[in-house]
């Protein structure tokens, strides 16, 4: 599949997009002036003000229909945009309009809300996660209106921009389901992820999910003296270390039953393209501060990450930790651990065989209770998907790379609310965003790189009239 807008159309694209760079810039920078910190109580009308300021502006690139969307905590903005042609496909692009906390500001070469270009670079926070993802969709549908004489999309278009992604999501499954008739899609289009490198154009074809266990293990009601009882009585933290270190097997394999059951396995075809991003161990090792990979057995680092599923020990305590020695056998000994999935797995399966795994540990005298918090569904793209093909060829035309061939492929180790969309929207999820890994997204001087910006303008130009063709019913 190649762009449908031909060569001439590409270039009046280009030509649209260049011409609307500084205007971009300026529309970009006039949101990102307001500071829309989801997570600071003190922000909340800043947030109120950056989910108006951007109603405001869908409504003057032309969507017939915006509208507020109240959570319980901050709102969503909703817009939609229905193609003349009602044969069309449904396409529902995401991003949200909250950003992170600052940080410590003496870290900032520049003041986090007052975005400046240096060079081909805008700062700001917010600039690349993600407002500027949101913002060059406007230009793009800008620049298709340009290059074809369309006055409505190709496709069916949807918007849903939340306030609250920086903090967790805690109300947006909810809103989908609330909403769940106006958001009915043939595909869900995320912006808010990036390109493994400036010069490796690539897509996401998946997400990771989670799963959060706390474990309690109790033993004597109270500190006993480890002469007069220890060695007769079982220890609640040497057993918590032996269900800790019972968790992998030698080759790294979770040892809970039925954990790799539904594992979708990594095709050849993917283990190809994950092969060809160029991946340097030193530079991995050096941002991992570590001197040594590890994990599975038979994986590549990046395989692991995005591919298989793990099982990590986030802390643990227990017993006396003060200076000195104290020789007692402790009441307790607890750990946090997570597991993040792949898809076919099941968060509900994975906690019931994580909790007989606990049950089991404790040998009598000995109580082990685990609890969840919040646990996230894997999702996935294959690679065969339609919608996915057009992503990658939109991202070539964007870019000016040969073929859709071109364009790499990725899987995400994290976890994000993009699995809700595919969940509670029964959609397939596809990734469109020009975020670079040295944005500094989350940290001190966020920047985005402004040709990444237009291009990704140009290939949201490009990806409609692509998913109209690839989804149109045959
Ligand atoms: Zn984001």
């Amino acid at each position: 599949m190649t762009s449908v807008l031909g060569p001439d159309g590409a270039a009046a694209v280009s030509a649209y997009v260049d011409a609307h760079a500084d205007d971009l810039i300026e529309k970009l920078s006039a949101w990102l002036r307001i500071p829309s910190v989801s997570s600071d109580a003190e922000r909340t009308d800043d947030v109120r003000a950056s989910a108006d300021w951007l109603h405001a502006v869908l409504r003057e690139t032309g969507f017939p229909v915006v509208e507020t969307w109240e959570t319980p905590g901050h709102p969503a903005i909703f817009a939609s945009w229905p193609s003349n042609d009602p044969d069309a496909p449904t396409v529902l692009v995401y991003g949200h309009h909250d950003v992170q906390p600052t940080g410590d500001g003496t870290l900032w070469e520049a003041e986090p809300f007052e975005p400046t270009v240096v060079g081909d670079e805008l700062k700001a926070r917010g600039s690349a996660d993600d407002k500027g993802q949101i913002m060059f969709h406007l230009t793009g549908l800008g620049a298709l209106f340009d290059a074809t004489g369309l006055t409505a999309p190709p496709v069916h278009l949807l918007m849903l921009v939340e306030g609250e992604e920086e903090m967790g999501s805690p109300n947006f499954r909810a809103l989908l389901e609330e909403h769940r008739a106006e958001l009915a899609c043939d595909v869900v289009v995320v912006s808010d992820t990036g390109v493994y490198g400036r010069d490796v154009i690539s897509t996401c074809t998946g997400m990771r999910g989670l799963v959060y266990a706390h474990v309690d293990v109790t033993g004597p009601t109270s500190e006993l003296h480890s002469g007069l009882f220890g060695g007769a009585v079982p220890n609640p933290a040497a057993v918590l270390a032996s269900l800790v270190a019972g968790l992998h097997d030698a080759d790294g394999r979770v040892t809970l039953d039925g954990f790799y059951d539904r594992v979708v396995p990594i095709g050849d075809e993917e283990r190809t393209l994950l092969a060809a991003l160029p991946y340097d161990e030193s530079v991995f090792l050096e941002q991992a501060s570590s001197t040594a990979t590890g994990g599975e057995a038979g994986y590549t680092t990046l395989e692991r990450i995005g591919a298989r599923p793990t099982a990590e020990v986030n802390g643990l305590w227990g017993g006396f930790i003060g200076d000195g020695q104290k020789t007692v056998v402790p009441t307790d000994a607890h750990a946090k651990i997570s597991f993040r999935l792949v898809a076919d797995q099941d968060p509900a399966e994975v906690e019931d065989a994580f909790r007989s795994y606990v049950e089991a540990a404790a040998p009598p005298g000995i109580t082990a209770a685990v609890s969840f918090s919040g646990n996230v569904r894997p999702c996935l793209t294959p690679l065969g998907d339609p919608a996915l093909g057009a992503v990658r060829a939109a991202l070539a035309a964007g870019f000016g790379l040969g073929s859709a061939d071109d364009v790499l492929i990725t899987r995400e180790g994290g976890s994000g609310p993009e699995a809700d969309l595919a969940d509670v929207l029964e959609a397939p999820v596809v990734f469109l965003g020009v975020g670079l890994p040295d944005d500094r997204i989350h940290a001190p001087n966020e920047r985005v790189v402004i040709p990444m910006l237009l291009a990704g303008a140009r290939a949201a130009a490009h990806l409609w009239p692509l998913l109209a063709t690839a989804l149109r019913p045959s």
